[in-house]
């Protein structure tokens, strides 16, 4: 066991501490408790978790406040982070009762086919940074509403958010046995994923660490794996009457969480030759952006990153793309070295010849200008990644060719490419998943269809192929 503490980002100040947990005795003690729970009927389940949404809703206020210290990100943000988690609890009994309802068919010689769904067992849900909260209760609600027994491992830099979360499903109902916290970094994650007795991996984080995850389960095709990963999301602006608006799309859609979205837009796709007023608001509307600390008045745009490692990382990664050719529009900015703050940075790379398809986790975007729309969409599409894009402009015609052509897991036309909708699914393709969408797909993954042909006496007669007796 060893020491675990996490830090405010925005003031170094040390928030929490506490000691890392034993993946073994967690996956023991869910083992233990997985029966009791999946025997219950699931209205049962879906009432627990609805006094946990309670329960949530009467603590929003410091459950906000613990996510904005915790993360760094704007208290309004966090507020939002908190309407998510409680909003994902019926959305979720919605979702289940639509994607994994039971089903009964009329079959031969008075029998009758049901599908009902079983839970898997024990699942271990491994959580990022980001959004601390809204992301692993994403599998944390589906799971235990199925009869799942789950195991989660907060991210080791958000673990107040996650101890603080558990807690409050805990006071709701839901059994010590059914969710056990797992305090620690990668090396418990990579404990518990390799756990003998897990029954599945529902992992949200980063493409090296989800494929290194991927490896592990080489062995075991049987357990389910569920990969949740980043992006290196385009978004095309193209023939846009309302510069402005354009330009508030871009905004938002690269510099929200300071970038720390796996949907935040990384390339901006643009007309060479009609980009330049474009190209002036969005550089306007970033020099305008407030980055400060969660609390601050009035509040800020942007907090810092979640901590300096990742800000001198992203850092780095705007001054090699500097280095290759890049033209920076706006300088990403670091004003203090001991503090994660980051200004956001915009940089033509179109001249590049080589660019790394990496996703830069934080406030950077690329700009690429390209000559017409057949290019735009090869450019949208020249990533392994394929999580979120966006059109901004043209007209329904265009946007059919953008929405046929781009490979992602999320097109929208004229929305950021952030801020999924809770009732439809959320997933990538290329390397940002591995086709187990989650969102309202999540229902899918948590429990499995059994068919049953059933009949109440048995029946059964050999029409052919015997002899006469
Ligand atoms: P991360 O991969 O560093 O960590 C995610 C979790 O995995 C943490 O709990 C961490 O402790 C654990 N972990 C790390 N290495 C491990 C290992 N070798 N074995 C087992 N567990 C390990 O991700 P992060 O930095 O916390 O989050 C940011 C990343 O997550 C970005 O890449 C972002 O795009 C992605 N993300 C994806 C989605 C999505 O829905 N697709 C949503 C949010 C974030």
């Amino acid at each position: 066991m060893a020491e675990l503490i996490s830090f405010e980002p925005a003031t170094g100040a040390r928030l929490w501490q506490g000691e890392t947990g034993d993946p073994r005795a967690e996956v023991a003690a869910a083992r233990a408790g997985w029966e009791q729970w999946a025997a219950l009927p699931l209205n049962v389940r879906a009432e627990t978790l609805r006094r946990f949404a309670n329960a949530v809703r009467a603590r929003h206020e410091p459950f906000a406040d613990l996510i904005a210290r915790e993360t760094g990100k704007p208290l309004w943000e966090a507020r939002a982070e908190v309407d998510t988690v409680i909003a994902k609890v019926d959305s979720a009994i919605i979702a289940h009762a639509e994607r994994a309802p039971r089903r009964r068919m009329e079959g031969a010689l008075g029998s009758r086919t049901a599908i009902r769904h079983k839970p898997h067992g024990v699942l271990a849900v491994l959580g990022p940074y980001n959004s601390p909260a809204h992301l692993p209760n994403a599998h944390i609600i589906p799971a235990l509403l199925a009869g799942n027994a789950v195991v989660f491992k907060p991210s080791e830099k958000t673990p107040a958010t996650g101890a603080f979360m558990v807690d409050l499903l805990h006071e709701s109902g839901v059994p010590k046995g059914a969710l056990r916290l797992l305090i620690g970094g990668p090396e418990e994650g990579a404990a518990l994923a390799g756990d003998p007795d897990i029954d599945g991996l529902l992992f949200t984080g980063s493409v090296a660490n989800g494929r290194a995850l991927s490896r592990r389960f080489a062995d075991t095709p049987h357990l389910l794996v569920a990969l949740e990963m980043g992006g290196n999301n385009p978004l095309v602006v193209w023939k846009t009457p309302d510069i402005q608006a354009a330009a508030t799309l871009i905004v938002q859609s690269a510099f929200r969480s300071s970038g720390q979205r796996c949907t935040a837009a990384r390339r901006l796709i643009v007309e060479d030759g009609a980009h330049e007023r474009l190209i002036d608001a969005v550089g306007a509307l970033m020099d305008r952006l407030i980055v400060g600390a969660p609390h601050d008045q009035p509040q800020p745009f942007m907090g810092p990153m979640i901590d300096n490692e990742a800000a001198v990382g992203v850092q780095d990664a705007f001054l090699d793309l500097i280095m290759k050719g890049g033209i920076a529009i706006r300088h990403l900015a670091k004003p203090d070295p001991a503090t994660p703050f980051l200004t956001p940075g915009l940089i033509d790379v179109t001249g590049l010849a080589r660019r790394a398809d990496e996703e830069i986790f934080g406030p950077v975007l690329q700009l690429v200008r390209v000559p017409d729309f057949d290019h735009a969409v090869a450019e949208a599409n020249a990533t392994r990644f394929g999580l979120s894009a966006s059109l901004i402009g043209g007209n329904p015609a265009l946007y059919d060719r953008f929405w046929a052509n781009v490979r992602a897991g999320m097109i929208n036309w004229n929305r950021p490419t952030n801020g999924a909708p809770l009732n439809a699914p959320l997933g990538g393709v290329g390397v940002s998943g591995n086709h187990r969408p989650g969102g309202w797909y999540a229902a899918d993954f948590c429990a499995y269809p059994v068919t049953s042909v059933e009949a109440e006496q048995a029946r059964a007669v050999i029409g052919q192929g015997l002899r006469d007796a």
